[in-house]
């Protein structure tokens, strides 16, 4: 299996180097050559399997420069991290399956892809040689998931801003409570869009980031994509098994990287496995207004509620357009260049296709609260306000005739404020929180400057 780039602008490569690149370096998104698919009788072989072992097989689709025990030993330590024996179990709740995938070290859905992304860089630089100074910018999520990811990785150093007093007090504690030493958290004075751009800046410098072998563990890395599509698969067999032939899912979706790797799910099964992928957004609802209208044009950030989706510019949305342009690199890059010029991009002529490969639905913020406040009373379920966002949409969007499966990114009492508005009380927190603020913490404040930050990182990075 070869990656090419969504721009057309690169050689092929081998799995190791596409992770590694992260992006292409012709500013295009890396992506498999050609997509594979499974015949009926290879899914038929697969229904029982456990999730580590189905995550082997589907990865292997993709993976040709990993010997299969290696791959193996890879997935085993990635998912021994999680608390739930199924690693990722659906639960029936009312009339909607929640996929839960928040059963990781820091309680949502993206430690499934960084647990796995951490256990492959590290494999990768032992057999290279080589080190890593990973450096990223986060709002919340992202940060601990990445962190839990390459906590006492050995040759990789990671650095992570977030900004000082803006990140849910749980969220800090989780990133600044892990206390191994090749983990550098850095709180910034100043907004997370601060911290974003200062971190944007530095990987400009090319012979900083060179010099410094900087790594970026954002949500453009293909290997993140690819780790999320088992779960589609695993809970597709798991419905199958229940005698349903044919299966929708709602994905609340920020930056187009979870619902893109459930775009790749449904290519790779048998036709009509996988029916609707239902994108939910927040107020934040570009991406609702390209699939309703084709309009893909950036607004204002607003803060909600479920904050991992207050964006406006969806980092995977290239991986779409790519296949949307029928595989054509150069179309691909001047409908990004246009964007990047004027911060619109006009797919009317698209709508068609669009629209059969998603419905969509931006979900209000009092939306958000009232579906929180009745799954709890009527079901005695809690959802998390970014899974909240998607039920909603399922609710709305769903054909009675299919299930419909809703993922379920976060834990509740990572977001309790929003939970206690809906409820009237406190979520319990799990065993992974319980003790947060009683451990020791570690943190730098620094001034969200380029040079600062750079200094910090060149006293602290490994070094050839
Ligand atoms: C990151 C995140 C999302 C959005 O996922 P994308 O892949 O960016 O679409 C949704 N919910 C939670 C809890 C997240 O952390």
């Amino acid at each position: 299996m070869q990656y090419i780039s969504t721009r057309g602008g690169i050689e092929p490569l081998k799995f190791q180097d596409a992770v590694m690149m992260g992006l292409a370096r012709d500013g295009g998104l890396l992506l498999p050559q050609t997509l594979p698919t499974i015949s009926p009788e290879k899914l038929e072989s697969w229904r029982n399997l456990p999730y580590q072992y189905l995550a082997r097989e589907v990865l292997s689709l993709f993976i040709d420069d990993i010997p299969a025990l290696d791959l193996e030993a890879l997935v085993e330590k990635a998912y021994s991290s999680f608390s739930h024996p199924q690693v990722t179990p659906v639960t029936k709740q009312g009339d909607v399956y929640i996929l839960e995938l928040f059963h990781g070290p820091t309680l949502a859905f993206k430690d499934v892809a960084l647990q796995l992304l951490g256990n492959i860089f590290e494999y990768v630089l032992e057999r290279r040689g080589g080190y890593m100074n990973i450096l990223g910018a986060t709002s919340g999520d992202t940060g601990s998931a990445a962190i839990a990811g390459v906590r006492g990785k050995k040759n990789i150093n990671i650095f992570i801003l977030h900004p000082h007093g803006r990140t849910s007090p749980i969220q800090a504690l989780q990133m600044t409570t892990v206390l191994d030493s090749n983990v550098f958290n850095i709180a910034v004075r100043g907004t997370f869009d601060d911290a974003q751009s200062t971190v944007k800046s530095i990987f400009n410098d090319l012979e900083f980031r060179d010099s410094y072998q900087l790594g970026a563990v954002n949500s453009i890395n293909w290997a993140r994509v690819l780790a999320q599509v088992v779960y589609y698969i695993y809970a597709y067999l798991k419905l199958r098994k229940q005698g349903h032939a044919s299966v929708d899912f709602s994905v609340p979706t920020g930056n187009f990287g979870d619902i893109f790797a459930g775009y790749v799910a449904r290519q790779l099964l048998p036709k009509g496995c996988i029916n609707t992928l239902i994108l939910a957004t927040n107020a934040n609802d570009i991406l609702t207004r390209f699939v309703n209208q084709g309009d893909y044009s950036r607004g204002q950030v607003q803060v909600t509620s479920s904050p991992s989706m207050d964006i406006q510019i969806a980092s995977n949305f290239e991986r779409y357009l790519y296949y949307l342009r029928g595989e054509n690199g150069a179309a691909v890059k001047a409908d990004m260049d246009g964007f990047a010029a004027t911060g619109k991009l006009d797919l009317t002529g698209l709508r068609e296709q669009v629209s059969s490969d998603f419905r969509s639905l931006s979900v209000s913020e009092e939306e958000t609260i009232a579906t929180i406040g009745s799954f709890h009373k009527d079901y005695g379920y809690l959802l998390d306000p970014h899974t909240a966002v998607g039920v909603k949409a399922a609710l709305e969007l769903r054909d009675a005739s299919r299930p419909v499966v809703c993922l379920a990114t976060a834990h509740p009492a990572k977001f309790g404020a929003a939970v206690t508005q809906a409820i009237g009380q406190e979520p319990p927190l799990p065993p992974a929180l319980a003790d947060l603020e009683s451990r020791e913490s570690r943190c730098t404040v620094l001034d969200a400057d380029e040079k600062v930050i750079k200094d910090f990182v060149a006293q602290n990075a490994l070094r050839a």
